[in-house]
Formats: C-alpha cells, structure tokens, sequence
C-alpha cells in the first residue's frame, strides 16, 4: 500500500462546498488502496482576517501571541475536513502541528522545523484513519511554544512529513492546474509546464512564485521527495517538481524524457520594500554594522546595492530589499544603533516590485541578459536594482510597472502559450 501526503491550499477549503469537495478527492485516494495524510491551510482569506484583527488590538503583533493566533485557522479547516470525511463513511483524525510531531526552533512567525516525529501519525493510519494535520504550525523544541513557519507554511509542513513518512510522492492541491511560466492572475498565456527541476523551481519561489514555498522546495530537494503541483478543481494532471525530468509516454516516439527549458519562467514579487541608508562613511566595516544590526533583529535581506561613494565627501549610500512586514523593525533596528553605524538618514519605500527571469539554460545561452533588458526597455520600465545569479537575472522597479513587465519578459522569451487561457478557479489572490 502506498502512502501519499497531501495538502489542501486555503482557496481549495475556501467554504462548506470546498470542504465537501476536497474531501471527496481525499475519499477517492485512499479508496484507490493508498494511506492518505491530508495537509490542510486554513480556509481562503482567514489567516489574512486574523493578521488584520491582530493589527486593530495591537499596532505591531508579532512573536507568541500572534502565532497563537494564526494556527486557529488551520484547526478550523482540519476539524471540518475530518467531519465532512467521517460523513463519507471513512475514518479521519485531526491533529495539530504540534500533535502531528512538528518540532521548530523559537523563532516565532518564521520558525523552521527541526525535527518530525508523526508516531500518532502513523498510529492513525495503522488503525485505517485518514489523517488530517494542521499546516503551518509547529511547536518549539526548547520552550514547547506553539510556533507558525511563516507565509504559505503549509506546502513546508506537506514535504516535510512526506519526508518522514517516506512518502511516495507529495501532492500540493491549489486554485491553478500546476507552475505555469508565469503567475496566470498576471499573464492569461502563461504555460502550464509538465515538469520543472528542484533548482529552478527554488529560484521562481524564491522571487516571489507563491505557488510554492521555496521552504518547501528547499526541503524537498533535500529529501528528494518529488512534488506534484496540481488543481483540486479540476482532474488534470499537474506539474511535476524533481531531480529527475519526468518520463512521458507520447503515441509517435514512445516513452521521452520532458526536456528541460532554457528559460522555466518570470516571477514578480511586489512584497518588498526598499531601505536606503543614505551619507555611509565609505571606509571598511560599515556595510558589516549595518548588516549584523539588520541580522541581529532576525531580517532576512534579499537584494544589497553599493552606489560608488562620491569622492568629494566620502560618503556613499546602501540600499537593500526586504519583506514589507520587516520594514518597521528594520527602520528601527538601524535609529537606534545609527551613531554606532554613523550615517545620515533612511529612506523607505514600500512601492516597489521585482521580476525575475529564472532558467538552467541561462548558464550556457548568452544575449539572455541583453533580451530581458531590451524587452523592459521596450516595455519603458525604468530599473532601480539588479541582481543576477547562475540561472536568474531579477530588477527592482516601481510597483505599478510590475504587471506590464512580466508580460514583456514573458513574450520577450517567447513562453506565451497559443491555446487556452490559463485557468484560475478560486482564491483571491491575496
Ligand atoms: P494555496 O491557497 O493553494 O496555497 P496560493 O495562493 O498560495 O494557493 O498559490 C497559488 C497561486 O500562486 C495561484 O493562484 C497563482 O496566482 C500564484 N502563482 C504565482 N506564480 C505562479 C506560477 N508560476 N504558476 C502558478 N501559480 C502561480
Ligand atoms: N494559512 C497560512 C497562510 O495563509 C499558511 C498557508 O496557507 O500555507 O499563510
Ligand atoms: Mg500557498
């Protein structure tokens, strides 16, 4: 018998209905003879509702009482989908992260699993149950404190116990048919693709391709665990996630393995804000102050600039990206060390956006860089960041540009489909 995980987006379990059908599917997979470990997030837009409920009793929630918070959620949706599966005629236990095994460090609202110990887990299934755990949620290893793993935590909670359960495979139900060479919300002719590798899947969630957690990638990369993306809405096979290219058997030259793409596709991301630390003394140690403060207050950074310093004063200015929601803490780590760091003033600015053209093929085809400058230029995007790796190239421009650039790039590279309109079947996009 085999034994799959799989996980439920919040748009999949968005009301009663969704629930219904989800469990169906759920019903369907373990009737087909597999054991079934079914990840849930909580339902729609709830975890959204209850940050904002947060933001009106407290201006800046964050840390225990917040994750408290926020795991409520996923035990609403994990409470539903056992009782609508029982009232299939099948066996189902919820559990929370911190009953499923799901050991993180203290960091609260961004904490990584440590360690996964599923034994009521697997007592669960041995006594035929479906078993529905809470995504997103853990409980910290030292203090025992419930902890969330942060945005879109539930695709890390999925590979994670598909790892430890030694899983066959982990399936990630969403409100699309798989990962598509772009967001389809964004561009209506981005392709569904058959497969992607793990490295350049981890480049697109890591530049903001929120269909996957690059957490998540990450982890199942690690694991070799192979990630199916697909559709609760619909019967379609999805995107498949893993080392190997998949093997598809085609009616004219038989079995063929799916070639890898040049370019897998662009990502945006408009949920970062810009800090510029303007009139840094341009002498050594400087850019370390100013990143072990940053580090100190546990932000992560995503892009740093160094303009060239002007040689009257000496001076020379910093900038980096970082997520929106640390732009408060991050302005405030810096004030308050700003006479041990030296430097004039800040400036923030939360109306950026970045796009990313991620591809293997990159490594070995030239002019790459050059198309995907001229197509921003044709597009008239001014650019304000670069940054570049092996296999992507990402620039940071103002956020209302954002939409039309990704087009751009998208046609620019020649990854517009000629059929159908990328199907989008729930969710708000939020
Ligand atoms: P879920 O609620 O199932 O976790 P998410 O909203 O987190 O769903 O992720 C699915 C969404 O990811 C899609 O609705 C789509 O708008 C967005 N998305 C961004 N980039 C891509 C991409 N390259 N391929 C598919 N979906 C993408
Ligand atoms: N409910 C959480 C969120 O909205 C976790 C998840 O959906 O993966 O971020
Ligand atoms: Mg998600």
């Amino acid at each position: 018998m085999g034994l799959v995980v799989q996980k439920y987006g919040g748009s999949s379990v968005a009301d009663a209905e969704g629930i219904k059908r989800v469990a169906k599917r759920i019903v369907e997979a373990k009737k087909n003879g597999n054991q079934v470990v079914v990840v849930v997030s909580a339902m729609g837009d709830t975890t959204d509702e209850l940050i904002d409920l947060a933001g009106q009793v407290s201006p800046m929630p964050a840390g225990r009482e917040f994750d408290m918070l926020l795991t409520a959620g996923e035990r609403i949706s994990m409470a539903l989908l056992a009782m609508a599966i029982k009232n299939l005629g099948h066996e189902a236990q919820s559990f929370t992260g911190s009953q499923a095994g799901v050991i993180t460090d203290s960091v609260h609202n961004k904490a990584r699993i440590i360690d996964v110990t599923p034994g009521r887990i697997r007592t669960a299934l041995d006594e035929g149950n479906i078993a529905i755990v809470a995504g997103f949620q853990g409980v910290s290893q030292d203090k025992k404190d419930i902890t969330t793993l942060g945005r879109g935590g539930s695709d890390t909670t999925a590979v994670a116990l598909a790892a430890a359960l030694d899983a066959e495979v982990c399936e990630i139900y969403t409100d699309v048919d798989g990962v598509f060479t772009a967001d389809p919300r964004v561009v209506k002719k981005a392709r569904k693709m058959d497969w992607i590798s793990f490295e350049d899947m981890l480049e697109l969630a890591s530049s903001g391709s929120k269909v996957l957690l690059h957490r998540c990638v990450e982890y199942a990369r690690r694991y070799n665990i192979p990630i199916h993306v697909r559709s609760s809405f619909s019967g379609l096979q999805g995107t498949w996630v893993s080392s190997e290219p998949l093997v598809q058997k085609t009616q004219q030259q038989g079995e063929q393995k799916v070639e890898q793409a040049i370019i897998s596709g662009v990502a945006h991301d408009t949920s970062e804000a810009k800090i510029t630390v303007v009139g840094v003394p341009d002498k050594p140690g400087e850019a370390a102050s100013i990143f072990r403060t940053i580090a100190d207050a546990e932000i992560n950074l995503d892009m740093v600039v160094q303009n060239v310093s002007a040689a009257s004063t000496g001076l020379t200015d910093i900038s980096f990206t970082l997520p929106k929601t640390e732009g408060r803490k991050a302005i405030d780590a810096l004030e308050r060390n700003k006479h041990g760091i030296g430097f004039d003033s800040l400036r923030y600015d939360d109306q950026i956006g970045k796009i990313s053209l991620v591809g293997a093929g990159m490594k070995t085809n030239p002019g790459v860089t050059a198309s995907f400058f001229e197509a921003l230029s044709d597009a008239g995007v001014n650019i304000e960041l670069i940054s570049t790796s092996e296999i992507r190239i990402s620039v940071v421009t103002r956020a209302d540009d954002v939409p039309e650039a990704v087009r751009a790039v998208h046609t620019a590279f020649g990854l517009d489909s000629d059929s159908d309109e990328a199907v989008v079947y729930g969710g708000t996009g939020r």
